[in-house]
């Protein structure tokens, strides 16, 4: 398959070059330039592994990974995601849960493909170094699908005291081949230093640099795995195609859905769900695009007032008027978000991450001819105890940790301080 940038289609390179460059040289994201369509599976559903080996082959065909894709997929998808279906009559509802992994966030996935694709695509001598700045999920997820790869150095960034201390201990419980940098600065300081780092010349001829941040293709193709395996879980027990709703902030989950159905995967409606960052629900409603400085509210890995994958949705959808026909999005406030956890825990058991409270509670709302006219899946995108000083008090009880987050708590921290200056970062790079 050819990739291509969304700003000039002519341009393109294989899906192998596209996850080692991350953004096109003309500063597009990379997507494929003809979406495939695919026949459903004849043997159904059989594992998520192999299910995502099926839909990747018309990715993967003509380029160099292809015969190793078996592999990648063994390697990357270890843990499962679940469809649990919530109790309840007449609902049909199901919670997608992405949680399972390392850093019990959907991020995972992402993560871990990616590095075992590029863990796979020759080098030329240089160390791969993977330079990531965070705000608090990313870093973990890349740092935890990194650790431990031989010829592989991560260089993680975060802002020093700005993230929470479940997120600050997955960023710098690694050793070994993970560096974390705690930054005197903000986010906003890690991301301009990450960028100086990839125009920097002198630092590009000493070492092979990737950010592995969420704009790159390699993260979204085991999102349309997932998503993709579930729709035809449902199809094949219900003969429907069901509606997705997705809790949305960078659109990168909601683009993979789209290019799932686009692909011939039966899923029904789309529905992307924003926290009171409203720039996408704005643009569905009136066709003006206006992107604004992010909002801070309880689904914080979903805080983004400018989304970038917008950019990938313009290229499926280049009118307005088309996007608004084949998506829907809603916003929802931190009051609903929280009345929804209290809620769920009360009627169904059910304990929600903050992001994912949000689905549900658009689920609840959906006009009632509209809810019953088929199954909706909730996408789940963070295990609750992620955030337990929000969740714990709404339901009135403490959280169990999942396994992998507690063998992380276990683990020994250490962290490296740095100004927020890109000189003292590239004296740095390269020399433990
Ligand atoms: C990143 C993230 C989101 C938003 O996903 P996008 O693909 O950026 O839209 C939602 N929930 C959680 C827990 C996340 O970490």
């Amino acid at each position: 398959m050819r990739i291509c940038s969304t700003r000039d289609r002519a341009q393109s390179v294989s899906l192998s070059q596209a996850m080692q460059q991350g953004l096109a040289p003309d500063g597009g994201l990379f997507v494929p330039a003809e979406l495939p369509r695919i026949g459903l599976p004849r043997d159904g559903v059989t594992t998520l592994a192999g299910t995502a080996r099926t839909l990747l082959a018309p990715f993967f065909e003509g380029d160099a990974l292809a015969p190793r894709v078996p592999e990648i997929v063994t390697e990357a998808f270890t843990f499962p995601a679940p469809l649990r279906r919530v109790q309840g009559d007449p609902e049909r509802l199901s919670v997608l849960e992405l949680f399972h992994g390392p850093t019990a966030a959907f991020k995972d996935f992402g993560a871990r493909f990616l590095a075992a694709c590029l863990a796979r695509i020759p080098g030329d001598g240089r160390p791969l170094t993977i330079l990531v700045a965070t705000s608090g999920d990313t870093g973990g997820a890349v740092a935890a699908a990194f650790h431990g790869r031989p010829g592989v150095e991560v260089v993680v960034l975060y802002p020093a005291g700005l993230v929470s201390p479940l997120q600050e201990r997955q960023l710098t419980c690694w050793g070994g081949n993970v560096r974390s940098f705690a930054v005197r600065g903000s986010f906003d300081d890690c991301q301009r230093m990450v960028k100086q780092a990839f125009a920097d010349p002198e630092l590009r001829a000493r070492l092979r640099l990737n950010s592995a941040n969420s704009i790159n293709i390699g993260r979204l193709l085991p999102q349309l795995c997932y998503l993709g395996a579930t729709a035809l879980r449902v199809w094949e027990s219900e003969g429907r195609a069901p509606g997705f709703l997705v809790p949305s902030g960078n659109l990168g989950q909601a683009v993979a859905c789209v290019w799932a159905r686009a692909i011939g995967l039966p899923i029904g409606e789309i529905v992307l769900v924003h926290n009171a960052n409203r720039t996408v629900p704005d643009f569905l409603a009136d066709g003006q695009w206006r992107p604004r400085p992010s909002i801070a509210t309880l689904a914080s890995a979903m805080d983004v007032g400018d989304p970038s994958n917008m950019e990938r949705l313009r290229f499926l959808f280049p009118d307005a008027a088309g996007m608004a026909g084949s998506l829907r999005a809603v916003s929802v406030s931190d009051t609903q978000i929280r009345e929804s956890i209290r809620a769920e825990y009360a009627q169904t058991g059910l304990v929600l991450c903050p992001h994912s409270a949000t689905a549900v509670h658009v689920y609840r709302n959906l006009d009632p001819e509209v809810r019953r006219e088929t199954h909706w899946v909730a996408v789940a995108t963070a295990h609750a105890a992620k955030f337990a000083e929000i969740v714990a008090p709404l339901i009135g009880g403490t959280l169990a940790m999942p396994p992998a987050l507690a063998e992380l708590a276990a683990r020994p921290v250490a962290h490296e301080d740095l100004p927020a200056d890109f000189a003292a970062l590239r004296a740095r790079l390269g020399s433990a």
